[in-house]
């Protein structure tokens, strides 16, 4: 097959990575050290350096336009008002916001004063997403969080008070002990605070957390699946009587205030990534930067590109993923898209799989659009399965 568009298609976002945390959650896996001031001063040093690198590596000097920018982390908040000045600095720089660009930043509640949300909003941050995970004291303790609930409203009036209007609350779900009323309980506390964007995932054990070793020894008490199902459906059923839209598999929002950034992963489409362990997807490469704060910074003080991983995403590979992440979305896949992107029909491709999916109910054609229906949501991976390695 010929080559696809997203081999030459100049990413508009960009994903910027910030490895620190106050402590360590007892489930994550992330890319994230706890270390002092002067190591967080000499990251960003390096990463000033390795978004002149991203740039000259693919824009040729040209500054090219950015529709979202997204700081992960970790947790972004612990960088200081310099620190921030000195990032945004460099990213207009290299690189152009587009005037309706959407700039969200990972904060954890109770961590930040009022001061440095006005920094985030004076550089031009216009969206943050707070991780308040549950509104029970006690889950939050058992999951190694270091906030209390309270510390969630404080939070979101601050930013308010800075002026930040964009806010995402992150909610989990199947934490252990955690019962239907806690995540109902959670979506109440959200919805009392004018909450317009909602993210609630369910809790996967990752090998080397320390769930993963308390599991192993038996003493972690899971709601388990039918549970966690239950308390998933709760969640949405309240938030659809809330104006809200349950847009994407795990995130829900009112009119309008969808994840720009987000999207950009689910339409498959290109974005940039710095920052250690940070992943991109540019003219056709997917490459994952090193994992080691030590060698990331090797990489930069020689000028290099600070890459573990890179690989050709093959017009095979990318039709399945265009598949497997439109999926996710309430809307679906366009029909239309898919063959500007990849310049084949996508029946022509997946007419099988799309037919017996139509055929069994978990597939639904309608305005041009393939989409699963949202009570199909729960089996969605194995959806998702019947697409991959079809092209291969
Ligand atoms: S705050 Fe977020 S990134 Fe940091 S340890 Fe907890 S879950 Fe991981």
């Amino acid at each position: 097959m010929t080559d696809h568009v997203l081999k030459t298609l100049m990413p508009r976002s960009l994903y910027v990575h910030i490895p620190f945390c106050h402590s360590r959650c007892f489930y994550c896996d992330f890319t994230t050290f706890v270390v002092d001031t002067t190591v967080r001063e000499k990251y960003v040093d390096h990463l000033v350096k390795e978004l002149a690198l991203v740039a000259n590596t693919y824009t040729k000097g040209e500054r090219v336009v950015l529709d979202t920018v997204f700081f992960g982390g970790g947790t972004p908040t612990l960088l200081s008002a310099q620190q921030w000045q000195k990032i945004a600095f460099a990213i207009d720089t290299y690189f152009i916001r587009s005037t309706t660009c959407e700039w969200t930043v990972e904060a954890n509640p109770g961590s930040t004063d009022v001061s440095l949300y006005e920094t985030l909003r004076a550089i031009g941050v216009n969206r943050l997403s707070f991780g308040a995970q549950t509104f029970n004291e006690g889950l939050l303790q058992a999951i190694g969080r270091l906030h209390f609930a309270s510390d969630v409203k404080k939070s979101v009036d601050r930013a308010r008070q800075a002026g930040f209007e964009r806010i995402n609350l992150d909610l989990m779900l199947g934490l252990p002990d955690q019962t239907i009323d806690d995540a109902v309980f959670a979506v109440d506390e959200v919805l009392r605070m004018g909450i317009t964007h909602i993210s609630a995932y369910g809790l996967k054990i990752e090998a080397g957390t320390p769930f993963a070793k308390w599991q192993q020894q038996g003493l972690l008490r899971l709601p388990g699946e039918d549970l966690e199902v239950a308390m998933y459906e709760a969640v949405r059923s309240k938030l659809l009587t809330q104006e809200f839209v349950h847009y994407e598999i795990s995130n829900f929002a009112t009119a309008g205030e969808q994840a720009r950034h987000n999207l950009v992963y689910w339409k498959n489409l290109p974005y940039f990534a710095v920052g250690v362990g940070a992943h991109g997807y540019v003219f056709g490469e997917r490459y994952e930067n090193v994992r080691s704060l030590a060698q990331y910074e090797d990489y930069i003080d020689q000028e290099k590109r600070p890459i573990a991983t890179i690989e050709t995403v093959t017009k095979e590979e990318a039709m399945e993923d265009t598949m497997m992440l439109g999926l996710r979305l309430q809307q679906g896949v366009s029909m239309k898209d898919f063959q500007r992107m990849h310049g084949v029909p996508v029946r022509q491709v997946f007419g099988q799989q799309v037919d017996s999916l139509l055929a069994k109910g978990l597939l639904v054609q309608e305005n041009g659009q393939l989409r699963i229906p949202a009570k199909h949501y729960e089996i969605a991976n194995v959806i998702f399965e019947e697409f991959i390695g079809v092209c291969s």
